[in-house]
């Protein structure tokens, strides 16, 4: 009787034992890994971004990383115009790679955007179906005679080349087994929106979880970074400023995890450094009366490039009837001088700083910007220039400026022996486009000895690339939320 209560009761141990095993089971189900795709569609190049993050922590901060990155091959998608089709060919090979890393059973879930950025925002306007405000009045030299070059029809009969590109982008994408939500082209201002999103994102700044005190922290406003973007066709500058932002243009309003947060945000179109190159050159032609043979400050002493002056037409930052360039397709000589000094000279013009007049809350060009305040990442070009110079550690303004004098004498000889790997296209343009950059953060956005100090040259946080890509599908897939966490059921870290 005995051994048979001691069965019994070892029998029903056991039933409990796997009940509360599976009961254990039930709440501890490992959290699911959840995927998603945003194509940065820039003016140069297009490159695709896959990012994971588990389903349980969807509404934290900073918790998700970067899986893929991928280059497309070629041009930007801009460079499709007259033949669209190709535009969304060149994206397979990073939606292949793309599907290599994301298991086959979760790929019908994955929400792919594309999206585009100041490339394409000047094939809009010049193609003749708007564009923003900003775009219109970056682009008061984009003239109908310029459709023909840049658009594949005249301007009525277009739908415009611009749609015609996002169409065959999306056509490609759906063909894939992903989960396709769009493809459109961002303003300047959510572009630098979603960059400073990202930013603080990625370096949890907007609010932490104190495991001491068991609950959320009040964002300190003097740790949000502003965000400092330079692409090849425009640059975005994005920031807390100390006061309201006085224009409603530049003011946005955000609200993530239950704080508000007013930001200024400016986009220059035309300012990127690729368009800014091309309009330093196209000035330097004028100013020598269009002769064959015209000298470059910023590029090294023995390097030499031929440029057609029907370039300059096709492109719509330097384009527009400028009755200072000789019509005809001759080409003209760059000689490059290497002189720093003159170089900086030379890209102060590109500024219309008079523009300002007395106002202290002006950059250039008559738009509104309050002081610059706290910390600044600068990433994109800022960050690959600068990367070159070795200038990325916290360098003083002094150091900075010894080293790009430094680089600018060095002739072409010197550098192409002593840099063979670095891209020969790109190798001869750091002594331009870091003496932009000065002028760009100095003269323009005002940065000054000190505040220069705040600037940190980053291009990863985390696991991250830092770009505008992650704040874009954080904000459509509802994954920076208005209320605080600490308010969401379930969403404990
Ligand atoms: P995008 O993002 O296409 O508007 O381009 C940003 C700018 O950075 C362009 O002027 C590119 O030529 C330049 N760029 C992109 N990748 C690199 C790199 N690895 N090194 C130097 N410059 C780069």
């Amino acid at each position: 009787f005995t051994s048979a209560i001691v069965g019994a009761l070892v029998a029903l141990s056991i039933i409990a034992l796997v009940l509360s095993l599976v009961r254990v089971e039930d709440v501890t189900l490992p959290p699911t890994v959840k995927y998603g795709m945003v194509f940065d569609a820039g003016s140069s190049h297009t490159s695709l971004f896959v990012y994971e993050w588990d389903s349980d922590k969807e509404n934290n901060t900073g918790v998700v990383s970067q899986t893929l990155s991928c280059d497309v091959q070629g041009q930007g998608i801009s460079s499709y115009a007259n033949n669209p089709p190709e535009a969304g060919n060149s994206l397979r090979e990073c939606l292949d790679k793309a599907l290599q890393v994301v298991p086959a059973e979760k790929q019908r879930d994955v929400p792919a955007y594309l999206g585009a950025t100041a490339g394409m925002r000047l094939l809009r306007y010049c193609c003749g179906i708007g564009g923003d405000s900003s775009d219109r009045a970056a682009n008061s030299h984009c003239q109908d005679s310029m459709c023909p070059v840049l658009c594949i029809l005249p301007r009525e009969q277009n739908s415009s080349a611009t749609e015609q590109v996002l169409a065959e982008v999306a056509k490609t994408m759906q063909e894939y087994p992903v989960a396709f939500k769009g493809a459109r082209i961002l303003t300047g201002e959510e572009e630098g929106a979603y960059g400073w999103i990202t930013i603080n994102y990625l370096l949890d700044s907007f609010t932490k979880y104190s495991p001491k005190a068991h609950t959320w922290l009040r964002p300190e406003a003097a740790n949000i970074f502003g965000a400092l973007d330079l692409g090849g066709a425009s640059t975005q500058i994005t920031f807390m400023p100390e006061g309201s932002v006085l224009s409603q243009n530049e003011a946005s309003e955000l609200t993530l995890y239950g704080y508000s947060y007013k930001i200024y945000t400016h986009s220059y179109l035309c300012y990127g450094q690729n368009e800014m190159l091309k309009r330093l050159a196209k000035e330097l032609i004028v100013e020598s009366s269009s002769s064959t043979r015209v000298q470059h400050p910023c590029y090294p002493k023995g390097y030499t490039e031929t440029v057609s002056l029907s370039s300059f037409r096709a492109s719509p930052c330097t384009g527009g009837s400028d009755p200072r360039l000789a019509l005809g397709d001759s080409t003209v000589t760059l000689e490059g001088r290497g002189n720093a000094s003159a170089c900086l000279a030379a890209l102060r013009k590109l500024f219309n700083f008079s523009a300002c007049g007395q106002s202290q809350h002006c950059s250039f060009d008559g738009v509104y910007q309050p002081p610059v305040r706290g910390q600044f990442v600068a990433f994109s070009a800022f960050y690959y220039n600068f990367k070159f110079l070795n200038l990325t550690e916290g360098q003083p303004l002094a150091v900075v400026r010894e080293a790009i004098e430094g680089l600018c004498t060095r002739s072409w000889e010197d550098l192409s022996s002593s840099y063979p790997k670095e891209n020969p296209k790109r190798l001869p343009k750091y002594c331009a486009n870091a003496n932009y950059i000065l002028t760009l953060l100095l003269d323009a956005y005002k940065f000054n000895e000190t505040s220069w100090n705040n600037i940190i040259f980053q291009m990863k946080a985390g696991s991250a690339d830092v770009g505008w890509t992650l704040g874009y599908m954080l904000n459509l897939t509802n994954m920076v939320p208005a209320e605080a966490p600490a308010s969401l059921k379930g969403h404990r870290p």
